[in-house]
């Protein structure tokens, strides 16, 4: 099997930093602004995120997690488009649910592909209230599209083979910062 690395530790945080000065620059500074994870390594790239614009702004940035039930995570799965079963709750680090009306909304993940779990992430935001605007940042476009829907602010863009596969590994769960592409 081979293996390239993409992003190495060093790329991944000035990845995650230039994000930050992004979603800085583009929403005029943080006020009204929520990160919502898409679970399980978005809520880890929301969080990091938070750190850095607390660094650079020192304001602090309300932080929750969705978790869209999906064959997602499954990439066989993926591409045999089973039909989804998704049930989604939006908390914030201490349980209670996190208000989005009016807000801001930033949704973060790891890899984005067809697209269809951010769609599922909006549709279950737009469930729970009205935000202002919603935008996204992730830190792999690996392409494939399937909706209208492109990234606000990306990692890095890594055009792939339908049967490649993209693995990021962060550190809070996986024991190290890497994101490598292999052929499945
Ligand atoms: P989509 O719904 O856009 O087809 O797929 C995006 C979701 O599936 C994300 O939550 C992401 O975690 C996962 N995903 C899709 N493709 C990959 C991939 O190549 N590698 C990893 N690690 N996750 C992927
Ligand atoms: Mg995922």
């Amino acid at each position: 099997e081979e293996r390239h690395v993409i992003m190495d530790e060093t790329a991944i945080r000035r990845a995650l930093t230039r994000i930050a000065h992004e979603i800085l620059e583009k929403n005029k500074g943080i006020d009204n602004c929520v990160f919502i994870g898409i679970r399980t390594r978005g809520i880890y790239l929301a969080h990091r995120i938070a750190e850095r614009v607390l660094e650079i702004e020192g304001r602090p940035v309300q932080v929750g997690d969705l978790d869209i039930t999906s064959y997602r995570d499954d990439r066989r799965a993926v591409l045999n488009r089973p039909i989804a079963k998704e049930t989604a709750s939006c908390l914030d680090i201490d349980g209670n649910p996190l208000l989005i009306q009016d807000k801001r909304v930033i949704l973060f993940d790891d890899v984005l592909f067809t697209g269809r779990t951010i769609r599922a992430a909006m549709d279950a935001l737009m469930d729970r209230g009205r935000p202002q605007l919603i935008q996204l940042a992730v830190l792999v476009d690996r392409g494939h599209r399937e909706l209208p829907i492109r990234p606000d602010y990306v990692g890095k863009n890594v055009p792939t083979a339908k049967l490649e596969d993209i693995d990021v590994s962060l550190s809070e769960i996986d024991g190290a910062d890497h994101v490598t592409i292999f052929q499945q």
